[in-house]
Order: C-alpha cells, then structure tokens, then sequence
C-alpha cells in the first residue's frame, strides 16, 4: 500500500500559438478549420506577393483553404470534389495539401507525372511559382522570361 497522492494540477490552459508558425501574438481561428492562426492578414498588403501571413498562406495555398472557399462538405483530406478539381493538375493537390501551410498534411498521395515545360521540356515544379500557362501549355520560369520580359 503506497500513499496516493493525487496532483492537483491546476488546469493550466496552455497559451494559444499559432499552429503554423509558432508565435503566441495576436491569433484569431481559422475559418476553415477552426486552429489557432497569427492574425496577419494586414500585413500582406505592404508586401506584395511576400507569403508573410500565416493566415494567408493557409488560406489561399492549402487544399483545407480551397475545400472551404468552394463550399465543399466533409474533410477536405477526403473530399472527392477537391480530387476532382485538380484532376488535371495532380501536382499541386499534392502541393497544396503537404505545403509548410498545412496543419495537417495528406498522407495518402496520388501518384503524378511531373509537369515538363513546353518550350525546353524541363520538369517545373508547380509549387515554386513563377511559370506561366496558356492553355495546356506550361512555360518554365525561364522560357517565360525569356520569351515574355514584362510577364511578372
Ligand atoms: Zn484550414
Ligand atoms: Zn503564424
Ligand atoms: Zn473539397
Ligand atoms: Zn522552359
């Protein structure tokens, strides 16, 4: 017989941080899954086309973002319209949903073949930007400069 002490730990809550970025600052819950995010949207504005804001970046390059903005039902890790949606552009359903962005990343990933650029035919990763497409037709960062100077 041992003595039974209980702990009467006092029920801390634990500081809110951001579930992104770490930082406990101004938070405000995200609209598409309700986690713990840095209230930064503001900042944006001044830096153009910067993925500065956790919020943002969440937002607008996550599959969780997407699946909210378009209304979906259900998990967006599940959902077979979001599959739908990108079932031409494989490669960033994959992005979109294993990006630094993500709360929680897919695991279960469909196979894809990698994007070749049109012009040179090197691969082009979607994910890093910069390319450019005009139909069914995808430009490296590159062929665009060079064909397209003023392009971004
Ligand atoms: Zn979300
Ligand atoms: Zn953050
Ligand atoms: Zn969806
Ligand atoms: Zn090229």
């Amino acid at each position: 017989m041992g003595t039974h002490k209980t702990t009467k730990a006092k029920p801390r809550r634990p500081r809110a941080r951001c579930g992104l970025c770490g930082k406990t600052g101004k938070l405000t819950r995200t609209e598409c899954c309700g986690q713990w995010i840095c209230d930064d949207e503001h900042k944006y504005k001044l830096f153009s086309y910067a993925h500065n804001s956790c919020s943002r970046n969440h937002r607008r390059y996550t599959l969780c973002g997407y699946h909210h903005n378009e209304g979906h039902a259900g998990d967006w890790k599940t959902c077979e319209k979001c599959k739908k949606d990108f079932e031409d552009e494989v490669e960033m359903y994959v992005h979109y949903s294993t990006n630094e962005y993500n709360f929680e990343k897919l695991d279960n990933l469909p196979d894809y073949e990698p994007t070749l650029c049109s012009k040179c035919k090197k691969v082009i990763v979607l994910g890093d930007g910069g390319y450019s497409q005009r139909g069914d037709e995808y430009w490296c960062p590159k062929c665009t400069a060079a064909e397209f100077p003023n392009a971004f």
